[in-house]
């Protein structure tokens, strides 16, 4: 680990400022993926802002038919919560599904869509459900805010303060998780909502992605069957010894029809 300047804020002002008067400074929420990379030499800062100290940061509330997550909130508040299993028990579900119990009690919904591991499930949940990420300067739709491999749309020293989600007619999580990380080797949150449907895949390209034709299928008829015959492309999806492509393109399929039938069933 490369030295750096820890500091403990506890107020949103002062994470801000601490992060705005350093050159090269960085947020800490859970550290399930900062800590091993920094311990790695693969990442590095000046100056280090746990934002663990900010109560303001963490909660979840019903309000305005919207789920506001707080950025801070653990993947295992969300997956315990009563409101988010009232409202959007997939998203409920989606969080059971991460790692571990240690990952789930440390590990953050903003550390999570902030990282945008490719195999990472909270982003399939956020662009699947049609939610709007809210950060200290403004807020960004999921559509704009997963913009490649380990890349979002935020700037420099942008904090993100909460995550607000829609709660939609219907919607279902269906995961083929890694056996030893349970990371996704590909997972679908399908929603409908107004009429419009959505379908969010990770785990099978550099980032998270929607479905088109799947989305326009299920639109026209909610039900598993709608997806027959809907192949996905294995060309551009990712490669490694879990999954090649071709095996890639077709659990996006087997997944979609899971989670459609998950969102049926609810
Ligand atoms: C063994 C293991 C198994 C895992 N399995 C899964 C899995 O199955 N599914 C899954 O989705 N994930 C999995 N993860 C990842 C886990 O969900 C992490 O919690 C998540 O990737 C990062 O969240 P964090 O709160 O730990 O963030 P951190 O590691 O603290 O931070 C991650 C990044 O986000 C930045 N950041 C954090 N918070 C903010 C903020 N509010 N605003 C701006 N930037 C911010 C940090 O600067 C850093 O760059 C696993 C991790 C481990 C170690």
């Amino acid at each position: 680990m490369y030295p750096f300047t820890y500091h403990r804020p506890d107020s949103l002002d002062e994470a801000r400022a601490r992060l705005a008067a350093s050159e090269d400074g960085r947020p800490l929420a859970g550290g399930m993926s900062l800590m091993p990379t920094m311990r790695f030499r693969l990442a590095s800062c000046a100056d280090l802002v746990d934002l663990n100290a900010i109560e303001e940061l963490a909660g979840i509330e019903r309000r305005n038919g919207q789920i506001r997550i707080g950025a801070m909130t653990r993947h295992a508040a969300v997956a315990a919560s009563p409101e988010v299993g009232e409202a959007i028990p997939a998203l409920a579900a989606l969080a059971a599904s991460i790692g571990d119990v240690q990952v789930r009690n440390r590990g953050t919904i903003g550390g999570s869509i902030c990282f945008a591991d490719p195999a990472a499930d909270y982003p399939a949940g956020v662009l699947g459900l049609g939610a709007t990420v809210n950060t200290d300067r403004r807020a960004v739709a999921a559509d704009d805010f997963f913009t490649g491999l380990y890349e979002t749309a935020l700037e420099d020293g942008e904090l993100v303060t909460s995550v607000d989600f829609p709660i939609p007619e219907r919607a279902g999580w269906a995961k083929l998780g890694n056996q030893a990380s349970r990371f996704a080797v590909v997972a679908v949150m399908v929603s409908l909502a107004g009429g419009a449907a959505r379908v969010a895949v990770t785990g099978a390209r550099t980032h998270v992605f929607r479905a088109a034709e799947m989305e326009a299928a299920l639109a026209a008829n909610f039900a598993a069957e709608a997806l027959d015959g809907i192949a996905m492309p294995s060309e551009g999806l990712n490669e490694d010894l879990h999954a090649d492509r071709d095996y890639r393109a077709h659990l996006v399929g087997v997944m979609a029809k899971r989670a459609v039938r998950d969102a049926l069933a609810r």
